[in-house]
């Protein structure tokens, strides 16, 4: 395998400080009620990075009271909604303007690479923030023709104080999907992010202060799931939740949220995407997308394409040639250069994916390369890729969220799309063919939230995203995450004069 050990032995010194350690409510860093931190930990060495308040149910009823107080007593839902693009628009510049020191603290906290950090996601964070401060001025209400002598007014208005909780393999990415539809159509929120990465949050939000977002309109809750996000999902007085996570969480904060005061709720989960290689495909492309479509980011994508199917005309070009390039994968320290794999976020993914190759192995699935550990310390994975895969192995049915390619082989269109369509998840799908009918085919017959037809994890802030089935219930970013965060209000009157 690839040179990590010894860059996984000597961690390159971070460019970046930490600053902001502390609860953000209502424009001000706080301490936890209960005066409580804990340690958010750098996953290339498993050493802690720093101490972090550790927000509850206390810290998140002060959080909600004052994200109510804003909306209720506002300046922010009723300013003029051009003055609140202004916000977002100043806000997207300072995150440009620290983006080096964000996409290092970034890479610190997560282990995802520096370059990933800088050159795709802060750049994809700004444009989002650009995109839905676009928006924020022309959220247009309808008027309907209802039948008699009436004017029928259909008002869109924020929907009021919005719980966010979000996951830890992309966290400002998964900020700006939440925060940017949520403010710019006028809504206040309380944000949980994820207890493995809590530093980057902190650090914009106090951007978007110094952008001049009044007190109270953001509030940046750092703490665990079953306590800080559990209060949260079943506040009585959040309007509107959002979440991003596993599957398991999705079901336990739709019942809190239907517990409690049934506040509706978006869910963004879990995948099992499957990647169909057809045998017209151009198969050095074919092998170098299908790749990226599922070690991106350490294989840590809820869309990964974790389900490789191959026609068998191509299977054997594809499997020798998809196995040579997970070898010449180089995984290290995310901040050393042309490094493109670092470590999986914690020790529990790290087991958890190492349980899941074994289980590979045991099932009688080709071990082609890969399948250990790198180096002593840290939580660093070797590039591993499954050929004979069988659908009914645990590694084709689960989710293994690292490293680890399962490639399968596949006769022909019929059979494909039942087969990719055999699981409880629907998020995305990818698809290699050179015909358009076989394209056509497939994106019709593939029952997921995106296909990506030669091409994949192409995220654009226009494009909706989200799942079928298990995967989730709504979409984000583009035009529809708008609705998310939009009520919506008939007002009738009566016409004096019906002819007019
Ligand atoms: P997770 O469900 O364990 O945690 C997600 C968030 O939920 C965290 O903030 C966590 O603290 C919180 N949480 C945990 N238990 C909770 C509870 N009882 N009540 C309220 N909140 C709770 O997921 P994870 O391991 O952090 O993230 C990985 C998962 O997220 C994967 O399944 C992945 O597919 C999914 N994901 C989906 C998308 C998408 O857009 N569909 C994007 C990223 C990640």
């Amino acid at each position: 395998f690839s040179t990590a050990t010894a860059a996984v032995e000597e961690p390159i010194s971070p460019p970046v400080q930490i600053n902001y350690t502390k609860l953000l409510i209502n424009g001000q860093f706080v301490d936890s009620a209960s005066g409580k931190t804990f340690p958010t930990l750098d996953p290339r060495t498993g050493e802690v990075i720093a101490h972090v308040a550790e927000g509850d149910t206390e810290d998140i009823n002060r959080a909600v009271s004052a994200a109510r107080k804003a909306f209720d007593e506002g300046p922010w839902p009723k300013m003029p909604a051009y003055e609140r693009a202004r916000v977002l628009l100043r806000f997207a510049d300072l995150v440009e303007k620290h983006s080096d020191e964000l996409a290092a603290l970034e890479t610190w906290d997560n282990g995802k690479t520096y370059e990933q950090a800088a050159t795709a996601e802060l750049p994809t964070f700004v444009r989002l923030f650009h995109y839905y401060a676009g928006w924020a001025d022309k959220i247009h209400g309808l008027t309907a023709p209802a039948d008699g002598p009436h004017h029928v007014q259909i008002l869109h208005e924020p929907i009021g104080v919005a719980g966010q909780i979000i996951p830890w393999n992309f966290p400002l990415l998964m900020f700006a999907w939440k925060i940017g539809p949520a403010l710019a159509t006028g809504n206040t929120v309380v944000l949980k992010t994820a207890e493995q990465t809590p530093l980057t949050a902190l650090y914009v939000a106090k951007l978007f202060h110094e952008a001049g977002l009044p007190p109270g309109v953001l509030n940046v809750i750092s703490g665990y799931g079953p306590t800080a996000g559990a209060a949260l999902a079943s506040h009585m007085d959040v309007d509107k939740l959002a979440f991003t996570g596993s599957t398991d969480t999705g079901k336990i904060v739709l019942e809190l949220a239907a517990k409690s005061n049934l506040k509706p709720v978006t869910l963004e989960l879990g995948g099992k995407s499957p990647f169909i290689v057809c045998e017209d495909a151009d198969i050095d492309k074919a092998v170098e997308e299908a790749h990226f479509a599922l070690f991106f980011n350490q294989g840590q994508c809820c869309c990964a394409g974790s389900r490789t199917f191959v026609h068998e005309r191509v299977y054997d070009e594809f499997l020798e040639k998809a196995k040579a390039r997970a070898l010449r994968r180089t995984v290290g320290d995310p901040f050393r250069q042309g490094v493109e794999q670092g470590p999986q976020i914690d020790s529990e993914q790290f087991d958890k994916v190492l349980r899941y190759i074994k289980s590979g192995v045991d099932s009688n699935a080709t071990l082609e390369c890969g399948g250990e550990r790198i180096g002593s310390k840290g939580f660093f994975i070797q590039p591993t890729v499954f050929s004979n895969v069988q659908d009914n192995m645990l590694i084709a049915k689960d989710e293994i969220f690292g490293p680890v390619q399962s490639i399968l082989k596949f006769k022909d269109l019929d059979e494909v799309i039942k087969r990719a369509n055999a699981t409880r998840y629907g998020l995305a799908a990818g698809v290699y063919t050179k015909n358009i009918d076989t394209a056509n085919t497939l994106s019709r017959g593939l029952r997921a939230g995106t296909v990506w037809i030669n091409c994949f994890d192409v995220f654009d802030a226009a494009i909706p995203f989200g799942g079928y089935k298990m995967s989730g219930h709504g979409r984000e970013k583009g035009f529809y995450s708008l609705q998310n965060y939009l009520q919506v209000k008939a007002v009738v009157t009566p016409l004096k004069n019906p002819a007019w």
